[in-house]
């Protein structure tokens, strides 16, 4: 296996990364795509492959090392806090400027050039514009609107594109051996998120949560079934954002203990307190971040079920997203008219909106938009 076989259906993106590791290079690159595309995996595909003899041939010293994160010429910065801020910044433009021990590049990766601030991002233009002969600066964010216009204009822009349902399933076939029934369920619905589509096909649990959340639709009918609805959702992405960082947390915790000798002595020193209490903030800001995020997916999924109703009612013939509720899908599709499912696409991204951009209490934007999806019988 190749650096490049990891990446899920970005041929051209590929062979692109290919000619500039065989001479076409640059020192700034922006990778873009939507959320579960693969950016941050393409410019650590695209950095192993500049670092190897052999244009990232995946089983070179060099190849691991990039793979498992101690490569000395590859940093990687990722971030779960909001923002990137100036003093990180400056830390990265004066590593960034040491020759690299090997002697090919100096690699800089920052996942989330999206959560710049304006002064971070301000320094690391000056940095991009006077760029050190072998330091190559990989920057990924969602799209290049998230980016600053200077930075932009002065990055090689890399836009990867969802994979198709076809390309995810031989991916799980091939990367997880699966069978090929699970692997397109898995494919289908995640709708092109890589990260989501491996969850699905490996976890029970994480299908389970989509299967309750998929069945929303079709049991809306009276306003004491959308408050239940609401509190169900809301429960089911507590369950899961719990599962994804509980482990996190206690590791989080355990060096921390270690740190600061608690575990062998049984004593605490004066300085564990106020860190215990820094890490704890920092966990539940985590927390909240990750439920939001679990949300948010979930009320992808429940798009994506009127979605599937309205290809019915308009008879596309595409195939479902959800073949699993077909029923419920026909049954709304039969009690309602294409503009009412449109409606109700809009009534789930106005949700989305009021929580994530003016920070409404998620339950009580998911009882506000239960309401909105509402089957009513004349
Ligand atoms: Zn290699």
């Amino acid at each position: 296996m190749t650096v490049w076989d990891s990446l899920v259906g970005q041929g051209q993106v590929i062979a692109r990364l290919q000619r500039a590791v065989a001479g076409e290079m640059t020192h700034a690159w922006l990778f873009t795509g939507p959320p579960g595309s693969g950016r941050s995996n393409t410019a650590v595909a695209f950095a192993a492959a500049l670092q190897c003899e052999q244009g990232g041939c995946g089983q070179c010293h060099s190849c691991h090392e990039v793979a498992v994160g101690s490569h000395p010429d590859v940093r990687v910065t990722r971030t779960e806090k909001l923002s990137i801020g100036v003093d990180e910044v400056r830390e990265l433009v004066r590593a960034s400027a040491l020759a690299p021990v090997g002697r090919r590049w100096q690699i800089m990766v920052v996942e989330d050039a999206d959560r710049l601030t304006d002064q971070a991002a301000n320094a690391l233009l000056k940095a991009i514009e006077e760029p050190t002969e072998r330091t190559v600066w990989l920057l990924c964010a969602p799209t290049v609107e998230d980016v600053l216009p200077t930075i932009r204009s002065r990055t090689r822009l890399v836009v990867l594109s969802t994979p198709s349902v076809d390309d995810v399933t031989d991916f799980l076939v091939r990367s997880e051996g699966l069978g090929v029934e699970t692997a397109s369920y898995a494919a289908r619905a995640s709708q092109g998120h890589i990260g989501r589509a491996r969850a699905l096909a490996r976890d029970e649990d994480t299908r389970r949560r989509r299967r309750e959340v998929v069945a929303i639709p079709g049991r809306l009918s009276s306003l004491g079934a959308c408050m239940a609805s609401a509190a169900d959702l809301h429960d089911l992405a507590k369950e899961e954002a719990d599962a994804l960082t509980s482990d996190h947390d206690q590791r989080e915790k355990s060096d921390l203990d270690r740190a600061y000798g608690v575990v062998e002595r049984g004593r605490r020193p004066r300085e564990y307190a106020p860190a215990l209490r820094d890490l704890e903030k920092s966990q539940k800001t985590r927390a909240k971040r990750r439920h939001l995020d679990v949300v948010d997916r979930g009320l992808m999924d429940l798009v994506s079920v009127y979605r599937d109703v309205l290809t019915v009612q308009l008879g596309t013939g595409v195939d479902l997203v959800n073949e699993e509720v077909r029923g419920d899908v026909v049954a709304l599709a039969n009690a309602s008219s294409a503009e009412q499912s449109l409606r109700r696409i809009e009534a789930v991204f106005e949700a989305r909106e009021q929580m994530l951009e003016f920070n409404v209490p998620p339950l009580l934007a998911l009882e506000s938009m239960m309401v909105g999806l509402q089957i009513v019988r004349d």
